[in-house]
Parts: C-alpha cells; structure tokens; sequence
C-alpha cells in the first residue's frame, strides 16, 4: 500500500472534503494502535475471553474420506460471539474508538448481521449506537431488529430511495458528517475508502495468524491450498494474510456465481467479466456497473456475498496473480452446505459454504498427502428459512412460512 492508501491501481479515498480531517485523524489512531504492540494484546486479550479466540481449526475427517483426495482442514471462525469473523472486527474498531476519545458509533447493516455485531460492541464497551437499515431489511429482520434494539442500540430504519443497503449506507454518512467529532462510523468489510480496508484487514489477520500457527503445530507443515468465500473481502483478508509471504501456498477466493455467471444474476465482480474498475462508495475497485457506470443488480442465496464492489486489496492480489478467484452457484452452495451438515456435524453459513463448494471441487483431484485449509466464516443457523426453502421440502416449507409470518406480524 502507498501513502494514499492505494494498492496497486486500486482503493485511495475519495470522499468530501469536509471528512477529510475525521480520516486523518482515524489514520493517525490506527497508525499509532498498529506501532503499539499493547494495542494488539488488549485485542487478543478481550477476543480471548469475549469470543472464543483463538479459533479451533477442525480436521474434517468425513469429508476427507468422502472426496478420496487431500486432508480437508476447517478454521472455524463460526464459534465467533454473534456467530462469525464479524466480531473481530467490531471490537478491534471499538477498541479503537475508546483510543481516539469518542463516546458514539454508527454502522449500516443489510441483513442485520453486522449491525447485531456492532450492537454487542458498544454494549459491552458502554458507547452510544446507531445502526441504520433499510426499512425493507428491517422488516425482513425482525429477529436481528429485535436484538439490536435489547442491546440498546438505535435503529433507523431508512425510508428514501429503494429503501435498503445502499440507502442505509447514505444515511450513515449523512450522520456521521454532521457528528465526526463525537462518532466513528464502524464499517462493516475490508472495503470504502482509506484507511477503513486497512483497518479492517488488520483485524481479521487475528484469523490467518492463528491458523499459520495451528497448521505448523498441528500438521507440521503449511497448507497446500486455503479457500474462503469474498463478499467484501474481510474474512477472505484475515485469514488470507497469515499465508501472503509463504508463495508455495495456494490462496482461492470463492465469489457468488448466484444463478450463474453468465445470467447477470450474480455477485461475482473478480471470477466473471461483468464487473469494471471504477470510483463509487469512496473508493477504487472493479464494481458490477455496466458501460455506463451504473451498478447492476446483484444476487445471492448468501446476502453476505451480494454486494457490487471487492476490497482493493484483493483487487490488487487478483491483478498480481496472488489469489485465485473462482465462483460458486447457488445449487452447488446449497449441495456443499447439506454434505458438510450431514458428514461432519458442522452448519456452515450460506456465505462459508461457498469456500467449502470451491474446495470440494478441487479436493478429490489432489492428492491424499496434500492439505487444504477452508475458511468457515459463520454458522448457518441464521438461514433457517433459506436453506430449508432450497431444500424444497412442503412440509417443512410451510411451518418455516408460519413462523417467518409471526415474525413478521407485530
Ligand atoms: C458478512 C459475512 C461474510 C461476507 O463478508 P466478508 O467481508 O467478505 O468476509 C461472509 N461470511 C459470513 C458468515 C458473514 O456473516
């Protein structure tokens, strides 16, 4: 990365000049957390006792039997608080704003999972909170809504525009334009302007540093080859960034194929050739926008993953050969997610179980000395209604129908 938070021809900050010195300023806090080495030990400390760090990593004996081929190994991010690697990065940046003297945070959540996330952080650190959402994701989210508001957050629910992530995401801004000096704005991926992939990526390097060490200690030796799936890129970074130097190991990044690559119903900006280098949201990066610079839709039976732009950082990694982006559809990601339940006990999220399709793909025609590593981002108890839905079951489909329903109804 240069000093203008570039990597290579992407990322930079393009934002209004009147944030200008709110950024200077959370780029000299992070500056200073990462040149002080208490900084990282009071982050390992609270993740040590406050979610389940370090992380076990799993050999997935079932599934190495069932594919014939290399040793599947899991890092098992699911165990996180709040259910993912989400809760790395909420406290490393709550930690952060307690250094820089501010009392108050704001985020913007989709599916509500980073909103639940941040909420726990500013519980457990006593800040003030404010999460904005769409009003159609708050009303798609009761449960999430219901738990943000018990942990004492504010939650605004958006009502311009298409009335969900995107708009949330302005609104955010809105706020924390008229509130820099009292209110850091906790975003959610490895993505946004400078220093925010930076800041992000070196929390989530928590996961990669664990997982060299277990590997080494474990196993005796690297992995051949590491998958985790990309939404913006952040758990991909973190665990990604324990294994950058070692060249002999493989690092593949699985995006959403959705409905397929070539149906335009996808979130594959790196694995697909519908996606562009351009400026939005702050920053530089290949977006899914067509010629003219508009963004398409994006789809994906994971809404971690469907999102129109890709951390810089992994930009850069793909243009320099370093990580490998293949995509996964929704059918095969529903297949992985069933095979992994039912062989190994595990309930990967709808979002990791792309890493574990793009490795099932690959495992059986490796050889059984070889070793790969998946990323298992979070749990899928959260995708009740949309696996069960995949699953096509009437039975079920319809309880799970009722039960959405009550929710719903106030
Ligand atoms: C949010 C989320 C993702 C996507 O975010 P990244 O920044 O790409 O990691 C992936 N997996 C899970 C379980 C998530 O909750």
């Amino acid at each position: 990365m240069d000093n203008r938070g570039y990597y290579g021809r992407f990322g930079g900050a393009y934002i209004p000049e009147i944030l200008v010195a709110t950024f200077d300023e959370l780029s000299e806090a992070l500056a200073r957390a990462k040149s002080d080495p208490g900084f990282w030990a009071e982050f390992e400390s609270v993740m040590s006792t406050y979610s389940c760090r370090p992380t076990p990593v799993c050999f997935a004996k079932n599934l190495t039997d069932h594919f014939g081929g290399a040793q599947i190994y899991i890092k098992r991010e699911d165990l996180n608080h709040t259910g993912a690697h989400k809760a790395n990065n909420v406290m490393g940046q709550g930690l952060l704003v307690q250094r820089m003297g501010k009392r108050r945070v704001i985020a913007e959540t989709g599916a509500g999972q980073h909103g639940v996330a941040t909420a726990t952080m500013a519980a457990r650190l006593g800040l003030e909170c404010t999460i904005y959402m769409g009003a159609v994701d708050v009303a798609r989210q009761r449960p999430n809504v219901f738990w943000m508001e018990r942990l004492g957050a504010t939650v605004v629910p958006v009502e311009t525009g298409s009335r969900t992530l995107k708009d949330a995401i302005n609104e955010a801004f809105r706020d924390w334009v008229a509130n820099m000096d009292t209110t850091h704005y906790v975003l959610g991926t490895a993505c946004g302007p400078h220093p925010f992939p930076e800041m992000v990526a070196w929390f989530q390097s928590i996961i990669g540093k664990e997982a060299r060490a277990q590997m080494l200690r474990e196993k005796g030796r690297l992995p051949h080859r590491v998958y985790a799936c990309v939404g913006g890129g952040s758990n991909a970074m973190g665990i990604f960034s324990g294994f950058l130097d070692d060249h002999e190991v493989d690092l593949v990044g699985v995006e959403a194929a959705g409905e397929g690559v070539d149906t335009g119903a996808h979130a594959a900006r790196l694995a697909s050739t519908d996606a562009q280098v351009g400026v939005a949201q702050g920053y530089k990066t290949y977006f899914l926008q067509d010629r003219d610079g508009q963004m398409r839709h994006t789809h994906s039976v994971a809404a971690g993953l469907d999102y129109v732009g890709v951390s810089p950082i992994l930009a850069d990694l793909h243009e320099r050969g370093r990580v490998r982006f293949e995509s996964a559809t929704d059918r095969e990601v529903v297949d992985a997610l069933a095979l992994t339940v039912r062989k190994e006990g595990l309930i990967p999220a709808l979002e990791s179980s792309h890493a574990f399709a793009g490795a099932f793909r690959e495992a059986s025609r490796m050889r059984s000395d070889e070793v790969v590593l998946i990323n298992q981002s979070g749990r899928g108890d959260k995708d009740i209604f949309t696996v069960a839905d995949a699953f096509d079951d009437p039975k079920w489909r319809q309880f799970i129908i009722e039960k959405a329903e009550a929710y719903r109804a106030d």
